[in-house]
């Protein structure tokens, strides 16, 4: 007899922005030209002054294990930053640095959720969110927003979805898969509720440094002297950075509870790597010029990506305010025929498109969000160009039923 699968592995959904991704490796290692808009991954390298800082990590012994919650100096540039950058005091005891920001909210769940606890979360969400809940044995409430209302959950929909057994919000912004940002006034009305009814906020920050146009990031915890204690920011350096491969993200949370994330991960993982944290110190205290260079080819590709989705026939999308993403409407193609077949949601859209096309995107489906799809422009623009071509080109070979 084989070893059996535990029942809480069985029904945990793989994600599917890394399937989609490695679908599309799959098909370039077998010499096919793939139009890759699939993982939200930056297409930059790791600018050199930070990639020099792991080398020399390397170099002078830092090559063993570390305080498992993070080097000081790490956790202390974490806390500057953001007093730097949003006017938040945190002291470096309230910082846990992990293996990436997804490590970060698998730590947050199962440091503070019971089983049967319900977190509300606004979908579309990022794939991850609804199966690290779970893993916690946690219940994932899912609050379904409308392209209308540009994909932000409003103050009436949270509190009616409040039970007695809510105790978290997790909310992402800017928003991965749609760019939206909630404004000032949004998050209040929103910290408001979660202050009525005496509940506790994830907020999940990643994107924070990559905003276009007027829009303006705000850090859910500057908005009431009382949020910091009731909430768990979640930010790291893969996309600040392009520092995806490195694996470094952190949390900053009330002390309690990083003193017990730090000794979850002190049996589950110990410290994230030496030398990712050293490169990843650099990469806060050295200059930023890197981050204002990514964001200006960002600017150009997000206005590229949204001119194009006006011009094509049957697809809209809502503003593109913040993160690499792009979240289409596919509706107007779906129950219509492709080659004799019938396409009737998102995925059999992305798999076609794929085979046909070979543009890789994500089904809106794995974002709790059929009659979409999300595609990532972090990619050159004439990577784009092709792609979006080639979107315009399958979408004209839709026919009516
Ligand atoms: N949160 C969001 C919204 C994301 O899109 C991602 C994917 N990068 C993560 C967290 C996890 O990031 P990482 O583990 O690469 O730090
Ligand atoms: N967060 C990115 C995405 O949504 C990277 C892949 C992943 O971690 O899921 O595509």
């Amino acid at each position: 007899m084989s070893i059996t699968i535990s029942r809480i592995v069985q029904g945990l959904e793989p994600s599917a922005t890394l399937a989609m991704s490695a679908k599309a490796k799959e098909l370039k290692s077998q010499g096919k030209t793939i139009y890759d808009l699939s993982v939200g991954e930056l297409d930059f390298v790791t600018p050199q002054h930070i990639c020099e800082a792991g080398t020399a990590a390397m170099k002078s012994g830092y090559t063993k294990y570390t305080i498992v919650s993070g080097i000081p100096e790490l956790k202390k540039a974490i806390a500057e930053k953001y007093k730097i950058d949003y006017g938040l005091e945190y002291d470096p005891s309230h910082v846990v640095v992990s293996n990436g920001a997804k490590h970060s909210l698998h730590n947050v769940f199962l440091t503070t959720l019971n089983p049967d606890d319900e977190v509300i979360v606004p979908a579309p969400y990022w794939v991850s969110y609804a199966e690290l809940i779970k893993l916690s044995g946690a219940v994932p409430v899912i609050i379904p927003t409308e392209e209308s209302q540009n994909f932000k959950m409003t103050a009436a929909q949270f509190e009616q979805a409040i039970t007695p057994k809510t105790k978290m919000l997790l909310l992402c912004n800017p928003s991965n898969p749609t760019g939206t940002m909630y404004n000032t006034n949004e998050l209040t009305e929103i910290a408001n509720i979660v202050l009525k009814n005496n509940l506790f906020v994830v907020s999940d920050e990643i994107y924070d440094k990559l905003v276009y146009g007027n829009n303006r990031f705000v850090s859910f915890p500057t908005l009431n002297p009382e949020l910091p204690e009731r909430t768990i920011v979640v930010n790291g350096v893969s996309k600040t950075y392009a520092m995806t491969g490195w694996r470094i993200g952190w949390t900053f949370s009330p002390e309690h509870i990083a003193k017990k994330m730090g000794e979850l991960q002190s049996q589950e993982t110990s410290s994230p790597s030496s030398i990712s944290q050293y490169a990843a110190l650099t990469a806060l205290t050295g200059p930023q010029d890197c981050v204002t260079e990514m964001l200006a080819a960002f600017t150009k590709r997000r206005n590229y990506v949204a001119k194009r989705i006006a011009e094509i026939d049957g697809l809209t999308c809502s503003e593109l305010s913040g993160a690499i993403y792009v979240f289409f409407n596919i509706k107007n193609y779906l129950g219509k025929i492709l080659g004799g077949v019938r396409i009737d949601n998102s995925e059999q859209f992305c798999l076609e498109l794929l085979t046909q096309k070979q543009v890789a995107t994500v089904m809106g489906s794995a974002f709790g969000c059929e009659g979409y799809v999300r595609a990532s422009f972090a990619v050159e623009l004439d990577i784009l160009k092709e792609a979006f071509d080639r979107i315009a080109e399958f979408v004209a070979e839709f026919v009516n039923v």
